[in-house]
């Protein structure tokens, strides 16, 4: 295409836009004349002596038209192209990226596991910058999908651009300069065409587009287009220049949108991710066996990669991503299948036989009937401790559903048939209640039980006394070294106790039940790592976080699980009110009020920063605050995890004993603490906390039959989190609660990423439920036929599997 011919093309159109417009001056920025100025050589030997245009009128301009337009259209026409050779985008890209990829030579292959650095568009400035990606080889660039995408798949003539939408159009350049809205800040202005009119576009901050876009270039451009003074403008639309048949990377069609760091942008990383694409994606190699595939119809790996980068169709896409997805969740269901296998077929466990004197002895001598869902609940774990095969089990209940009473009793039998039981809680504080109610529970009297770090109670009504044992971070360093000894003795039948319980100079040779309790709060190592201890214990995790089903089979597709579905009676509805700003004083009154009535009451301090010290602080400082300025009559009591363990248990005796109306708390009270008399938990910085935790400090009150509340304080809430605070006041059910919480913030922030021991999902989603069910059940089916992935059709699996579990070591084993 001559230059020249497109410049006489590009006066056309602007003479026709002009004629369109009533001759305002207005189709060129800055006016025809810098348009004629520039081009002078090339028009003056068609148009001959021109003047300017700009000083003309209206009217003028129009002669200046009629003169000048015959000889225009002459000299195109004459060029036997009106459409001056602008390709017709539609035929391209109705065409498969199949046969696009067909149609080009193929290019050299480069191995997945290479360096990225081998890639040409890989600058070295660009590989510490995709290493912040996670990504090191072509492999990873290959797996690294976009987490949206643009739609320019539609494409439209100029003349049939919309407001608003996205849209795509194949133009000329006719002209293209640099413009300035300010000492820096240098934009390029385009005026680009087809053959049925003109549009602007406006690239800001992007002067050096001026340099690529000259006169007469094809050009692709995909976005929106607004109007501005009159005239349809495409701002900062994506851009590709056209080049014969060389497939389009940034518009046309649905164009990635990958995730990036500062520094990297956008069409850099889609260069480079579309260059590993076309230079590696024929090494990815189906590693599903082939009947899976046929009986399943998932999507090709080597299509569905290409497809969820550069999809053809929307629905190309959604089958891509379901097969992708489906990959990552069946290797996660083959691990954790795989981990409860090698855990069942492992040396066997020790079946503990129900002892109906001693366990009788106990259910009967409880304060309350057991609910029905407790009762069947310990039926389930009853069974499962007579196997064998130890048991692995996770009960979920809301808050104060009565776990601790069944966990109670599976501890019981383990003692009772001559082993050691543990219990294992997150905070010293709750393990130091455990410690105490379970003690309480065990012993002969109703009298509470005097507090040490060991007790022998139970002598009578037991066949034996049982004998507890406390166990945290915090006892004085003799008494542990003694607590030790008498663990590794035998002499302790029952463990309570923190992480301390894991170190490894703690032996417990008679182990045969494990409980976790709040199991959320603990790595999943931790988790795991009780169980190495003693004779392959029994394993009870305990969850007062419910988890969603479909979030629990993956997290622990290995456990059985147990579920407390009802609340122990005459629990009343906790009322929970999210309190405006301006109302901080009323919620204090209403402590007020609430204590004049003899009840207690939480005060939770603002989450200010993860690091205790700093909480510690801010908890001490609201604790004086709260003494000093706005309950100087009333008896306040402080809480943290810092404190030494005597001062703890002395304030939660001193809470307990009703020596102190308020408990000005950290966050530590989130779990377990029972305190019935307690009628108010006022969350200060409601805001800052996750719904779950919110959930979490609600369940400590309502413990008694008086009616309880729980007061959500948030100085300037943003609208997500009012919308937050305004579900926790709205659901009560903590097992609502928690799916409304996944569908609002995944499962990450649900759990805390930290907490969850969730492996890294790229694509899969939590709530892929029937992928997620059709996973697990294709890989139950493959280890059943295949325990060892031996067969020859379950090789390829069983590598990737290999390199799979080595990346998952570090989080699951
Ligand atoms: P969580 O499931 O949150 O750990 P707990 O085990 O701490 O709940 O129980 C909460 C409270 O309910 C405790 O005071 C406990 O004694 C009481 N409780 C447990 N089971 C029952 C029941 N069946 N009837 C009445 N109260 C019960
Ligand atoms: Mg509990």
């Amino acid at each position: 295409m001559g230059s020249n011919t497109s410049k006489l093309e590009a006066l056309s159109r602007i003479l026709e836009q002009e004629e369109a417009g009533g001759f305002q001056d207005s189709t060129v920025i800055g006016g025809l004349d810098r348009f004629l100025q520039r081009w002078e050589s090339e028009l003056r030997p068609v148009l001959g002596e021109f003047s300017s245009y700009s000083v003309l009128t209206p009217p003028q301009r129009q002669t200046w038209f009629q003169n000048f337009s015959p000889r225009l259209s002459q000299t195109s026409s004459s060029d036997g192209d009106g459409n001056q050779g602008v390709p017709t985008l539609q035929k391209r890209s109705r065409a498969s990226a199949q046969k696009r990829q067909k149609a080009k030579k193929p290019a050299p292959q480069v191995g997945l596991e290479q360096k990225v650095s081998i890639l040409k568009g890989v600058s070295s400035q660009n590989v510490p910058k995709l290493k912040r990606l996670g990504v090191e080889t072509v492999g990873d660039l290959v797996y690294l999908f976009p987490h949206r995408h643009n739609d320019f798949a539609n494409i439209r003539k100029v003349s049939e651009l919309e407001l608003g939408e996205e849209q795509t159009v194949v133009v000329t350049v006719w002209e293209a300069t640099e413009t300035r809205q300010g000492p820096r800040r240098r934009s390029t202005q385009a005026v680009l065409g087809d053959d049925t009119g003109n549009v602007r576009a406006i690239w800001f901050n992007q002067p050096y587009l001026t340099r690529t876009f000259r006169p007469g270039t094809n050009l692709v451009i995909s976005g929106k287009v607004n109007v501005f003074r009159g005239s349809l403008v495409f701002e900062s639309p994506e851009y590709e220049l056209l080049r014969g048949q060389e497939e389009l990377v940034h518009t046309g069609r649905l164009v990635p949108v990958y995730p990036t760091v500062d520094g990297l942008p956008q069409r850099t990383l889609r260069r480079i991710v579309k260059q590993a694409l076309d230079v590696s994606i024929s090494q990815v190699a189906d590693f599903l066996p082939e009947d899976l595939r046929h009986r399943t119809g998932l999507m090709g790996l080597q299509n569905a990669v290409a497809q969820a980068h550069y999809p053809d169709a929307p629905a190309d896409w959604i089958a891509a991503r379901r097969r992708l997805a489906f990959d990552e969740l069946l290797l996660l269901q083959l691990a954790v299948l795989k981990r409860k296998q090698a855990w069942q077929q492992a040396e066997e466990g020790i079946p503990l036989m129900a002892d109906a004197e001693g366990l009788g002895s106990f259910l009967d001598s409880l304060p309350f009937g057991l609910t029905e869902a407790q009762t069947r609940v310990m039926t389930e774990i009853f069974d499962d401790l007579g196997q064998t095969t130890p048991m692995s089990r996770l009960l979920e209940g809301d808050v104060g559903s009565g776990k601790t009473v069944v966990a109670a009793a599976a501890l019981l039998m383990a003692v009772f048939n001559g082993y050691q039981g543990a219990f294992m809680a997150p905070t010293e504080i709750l393990a130091e209640q455990h410690f105490r109610t379970l003690s309480h529970l065990f012993s002969d009297t109703t009298e509470p039980v005097q507090i040490d770090y060991l007790l022998s109670v139970g002598a009578e009504r037991f066949p034996k006394p049982v004998t507890i044992g406390l166990l945290i971070g915090s006892l004085p360093k003799k008494a542990k070294a003694d607590m030790h000894k008498r663990i590794a003795d035998g002499e302790v039948d029952l463990v309570i106790g923190t992480h301390a319980l894991l170190q490894e100079d703690v032996e417990l040779p008679k182990l045969a039940m494990a409980v976790v309790d709040e199991q959320h709060r603990f790595g999943v190592m931790q988790r795991a790592s009780i169980r190495g201890k003693g004779q392959r214990p029994h394993l009870l995790v305990m969850s007062a976080t419910p988890i969603p089903r479909s979030l629990a089979l993956t997290l622990y597709g290995d456990l059985e699980i147990s579920t407390i579905d009802e609340m122990p009676p005459g629990r009343q509805r906790i009322r929970t009110r999210w309190v405006e700003p301006d109302r901080r004083a009323a919620a204090y009154n209403f402590v007020r009020e609430q204590v004049e009535q003899e009840r207690q009451a939480f005060i939770v301090c603002p989450l200010i920063d993860e690091s205790e010290a700093i909480q510690t602080r801010a908890a001490t400082e609201e604790h004086e605050r709260l003494s000093r300025d706005v309950f100087p009559e009333l008896r306040l009591g402080l809480l943290h995890g810092r404190m030494a363990l005597r001062e703890k248990e002395k304030v939660m005796e001193q809470f307990q004993k009703r020596e102190l109306d308020i408990l000005v708390s950290t966050a530590v009270v989130e779990v377990g603490i029972d305190i019935p008399n307690a009628t108010v938990m006022l969350v200060d910085g409601a805001d800052r906390f996750g719904l779950a935790q919110l959930h979490q400090f609600r369940g400590r009150v309502g413990r008694g039959q008086h009616q309880s509340f729980c007061l959500l304080l948030a100085d300037s809430p943003g609208q997500e989190a009012r919308e937050r605070l305004k579900i926790v006041a709205r659901i009560h059910d903590g097992f609502e609660l928690a799916e409304e919480d996944l569908r609002l913030r995944g499962p990450g922030d649900y759990l805390g990423t930290r907490q969850s021991g969730l492996p890294d999902l790229k694509v899969a989603r939590i709530t892929d439920r029937d992928i997620l069910a059709l996973a697990r059940r294709e890989a139950t089916r493959i280890l059943d036929a295949d325990p060892d992935l031996e067969k020859d059709e379950n090789t390829q699996l069983a590598d990737h599997m290999k390199t799979y579990m080595a990346g998952l070591a570090g989080e699951m084993s």
